[in-house]
């Protein structure tokens, strides 16, 4: 099994129709996409090889990626955000052969690293193009590695998650399975980065012939985006949650053509969730994922976000959802033993998406795959109705008192408040309690105001002692609010 299939059978069915598009410029056909990738595979080095992919969002991508598995290597792909020095860390973690880099990029890297950089504008790349087509494979083992895919790192050191084509496999069939049912009149607009989410949904939407759409801008303009949805057929993106509250706050209609949301890859809050909703209706989908098994652990279809002429309970809504197809998801307390419903536990996760452990790094790979779990180390608790609901990481619960207190709750809280954009809570040490809870708001409620709305709400022991107000949370190159930072700022 090689995931080139996919491109392959895209190829035969509508060779001449559009495939990759810049804005709203067609670049290639599929069956010219397919030349491309062949001609780019037979120059690439031999089969295990890891090659690097360093760059915004651009049309190479797509034709890098399949010409990697036509050659039976490894994609590394690498968030253009980071900074060179942590691109560095991965290229020689991974031990990629080459990096593919766009222009910018390959500028920053070229002299950082003894490891050939060749830019995507350059002679040498528009050489490979007239090289004669390598062979279609046809004899790949589907275990082969398909995608190293390094963690964001909020958690330590960057780790290599080894995923194979028939992790990547399992993880399009349950795209198509439970979220989303494109064909060759769709288009997936790529709003966030093709290095993680955007990138890992190109094979189910290859699969079924959509258009790949890559901004002209290479990076998520709201209005851009948005006018795209009007002009290409049958939209779809992957978007992280604070990208979603960009579009709705541009207060425009939903364009004609978006038809599918998915978003995850970090908490979205009821309030922004149904804000989102009554901006663009129900075309939200959620995943919840991470790069040990690709998007794809448990989710909302479009049709659990409402409940007859009204959206659905708070509780679904601030869930993750339930198992996606093939997957086998369960809640562990630190014995090993199944926790019972509305138990907090650590959330662990089984099946053919799961990674087949961290490369170069087997003392990360055992505490991660145990007993044929891959633990997830989120903790979360399942209701009767099988949805599960995420708590916070174990190291981010505040211990005040003696009681545990999940920021989240107090962050959905706030953040119903009118006068507060963002919130984010963390625990700070005290000698009296152990820990207060310390809320950094972005907006302008004053404290008295969030404390009288808090008690609405939440029980008083979860308020925050304290408040902090500040420009903006701090967040890494994905968008994920950084609490390490922010309880960095209190000490
Ligand atoms: P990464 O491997 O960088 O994609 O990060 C994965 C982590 O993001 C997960 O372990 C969760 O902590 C978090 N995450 C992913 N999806 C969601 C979601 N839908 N809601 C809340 N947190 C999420």
């Amino acid at each position: 099994m090689n995931l080139f299939a996919l491109l392959d059978q895209a190829a035969a069915r509508h060779g001449d129709r559009g495939a990759v598009f810049s804005g709203e410029q067609q670049l290639h056909t599929w069956s010219a996409l397919r030349e491309r990738a062949l001609r780019l595979a037979a120059t690439l080095d031999g089969p295990g090889q890891r090659i690097a992919i360093a760059s915004e969002n651009r049309p190479e991508i797509v034709e890098l990626m399949f010409a990697t598995w036509a050659a039976e290597c490894t994609v590394v792909p690498i968030n253009y955000k980071l900074h060179p020095r942590e691109m560095l860390q991965i290229i020689e973690d991974s031990g990629a052969a080459r990096v593919f880099a766009s222009p910018k990029i390959g500028k920053e890297l070229v002299d950082i690293t003894g490891i050939p950089v060749e830019t995507v504008d350059s002679q040498g790349y528009s050489a490979r193009l007239t090289a004669a087509p390598a062979d279609v494979p046809t004899v790949t083992d589907p275990a082969t590695l398909a995608w190293l895919f390094y963690t964001s790192g909020t958690t330590g050191r960057s780790k290599g998650a080894m995923l194979s084509h028939r992790n990547l496999m399992a993880m399009t069939v349950a795209h198509l399975a439970d979220f989303d049912s494109p064909d060759h009149n769709c288009s997936l607009v790529h709003g966030a980065p093709m290095s993680h989410g955007s990138g890992l949904y190109i094979p189910p939407y290859v699969m079924r012939a959509a258009r790949q759409v890559i901004p002209a801008s290479g990076a998520f303009d709201p209005d851009e985006f948005l006018d795209l949805c009007e002009h290409h057929p049958g939209c779809s993106a992957f978007l992280a949650p604070t990208m979603v509250q960009r579009l709705v706050a541009t207060g425009r209609p939903k364009p004609r053509n978006l038809k599918t949301v998915v978003y995850g890859g970090g908490p979205m809050y009821v309030h922004s969730l149904k804000k989102a909703m009554e901006a663009f209706g129900p075309i939200f989908v959620q995943l919840y994922g991470q790069g040990e098994a690709p998007m794809t652990i448990t989710g909302l279809r479009r049709a659990d976000h409402v409940c007859g002429d009204d959206w659905a309970d708070d509780a679904i809504l601030g869930s993750v959802g339930y198992a996606r197809s093939g997957v086998d998801v369960a809640v562990l307390r630190e014995d090993g033993t199944p926790a019972a419903i509305g138990e907090i536990g650590e959330i662990v996760c089984r099946g053919d998406v799961v990674m087949s452990g961290y490369w170069n790094n087997p003392d990360a790979t055992a505490q991660t795959l145990q007993d044929g779990w891959l633990r997830t180390g989120d903790m979360g608790s399942f209701d009767e109705r099988g949805f599960l609901t995420l708590r916070d990481r174990s190291k981010d619960v505040v211990i005040s008192g003696g009681s545990n207190i999940y920021p989240r709750e107090v962050e959905e809280a706030l953040l119903e408040h009118p006068g507060v954009e963002e919130a984010g809570v963390v625990g700070a040490p005290d000698e009296e309690w152990g820990e207060i809870v310390v809320a950094f708001i972005v907006g302008s409620a004053t404290p008295e105001e969030l404390d009288a709305h808090l008690l609405d709400r939440i029980a008083r022991f979860k308020r925050p002692k304290r408040y902090e107000y500040i420009d903006e949370l701090p967040k890494n190159s994905y968008g994920k609010v950084l609490k390490r930072a922010l309880r960095e700022r209190l000490s």
